[in-house]
């Protein structure tokens, strides 16, 4: 597997792959790589000639309060996951180099990034909208592929992507989840024993809103009270929203149609956790 750290080499090697009619597949992460990662590289190498993955904390996509300085780095262990999975060329940029002094576009995906986790994370989205166009320019990939874990982002970088003219297939791959339910990520390595237990009460409750969809309920506010009763049974937890939302749109429902999000983030010890259903009645 290839490593390229310096912006520049990437962007010539990217060109030159193009230039010989190879297609490109591209996943951005943040590093601390897990199944659901791989899942990504999987799909990406089942649809192009190239899969190229980058590791890069993005340093303006958290709060002043969130975990940048903590958030768990391990390139060892990530490049070996990769090279598991036959990716052929990591990128790995520098912050610095990233957001050099004097840096100040930004990408503002205006509604999207508003309902949700929108007011509990402000700049979240500009810093990830941001982030990936740069990175979507550096790599020049034909497809770029996201996990519906992270809904909202997802359809953040879909708008971004159709309202810029950008020459890139935004592909939304499925939620990668532990035997539990609970779906992973980088920030369940916070988890305590105890905690960790505790977090698979994110997919119960979207288990019990789905089930009282199922049974015929469609008043939103009800369907969330189911979600956070079952949430609420865990002390442990402790609930930052649950929301019904139009899948498209992301705004609240007034009532329950053909499709409803149910998505919620909560807190559990160190680490806030994300989660979401996409139910079709
Ligand atoms: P991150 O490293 O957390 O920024 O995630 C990088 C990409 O992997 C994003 O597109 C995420 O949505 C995706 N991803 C993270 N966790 C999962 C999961 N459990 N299942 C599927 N995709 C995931």
């Amino acid at each position: 597997m290839e490593e390229i750290r310096d912006i520049k080499s990437m962007r010539e090697r990217a060109r030159a792959l193009r230039a010989s009619g190879k297609s490109i597949g591209f996943i951005p992460t943040m590093g601390a790589l897990h199944e659901g990662h791989l899942s990504l590289a999987r799909k990406s190498k089942s649809e192009n000639a190239i899969t190229i993955a980058s590791i890069f904390v993005n340093p303006i996509q958290f709060g002043p309060r969130e975990d940048y300085a903590s958030y768990p780095v391990d390139f060892p262990s990530d490049f070996e996951k990769l090279r598991g999975a036959s990716v052929d060329l990591v990128f790995v940029p520098e912050a610095k180099a990233m957001f050099p002094s004097g840096f100040q576009t930004k990408v503002d995906v205006e509604n999207l990034s508003k309902p949700l986790c929108g007011p509990f994370r402000p700049g979240h989205f500009r810093g990830v909208a941001t982030v990936v166009l740069k990175l979507l320019n550096i790599a020049a990939p034909d497809r770029a592929y996201f996990g519906e874990k992270d809904y909202q982002q997802l359809q953040v970088v879909k708008r971004m992507a159709r309202d810029l003219d950008l020459s890139v297939e935004i592909v939304p791959c499925p939620i990668v989840r532990e035997p539990d339910g609970l779906a992973m990520s980088s920030r369940n390595r916070y988890l305590s024993p105890d905690e960790r237990a505790a977090a698979a009460v994110l997919h119960a409750s979207l288990v019990a809103g789905k089930e009282a969809v199922a049974r015929g309920e469609r008043d939103p506010a009800r369907v969330c009270r189911v979600v956070a009763e079952k949430i609420g049974e865990q002390p442990l937890a402790s609930i930052e929203y649950v929301a019904a939302a139009n899948p498209e749109t992301l705004q609240p429902l007034k009532e329950i149609g053909s499709a409803v999000l149910l998505a919620l983030a909560v807190r559990i010890g160190k680490a806030r956790l994300i989660d979401n259903f996409l139910i079709r009645t």
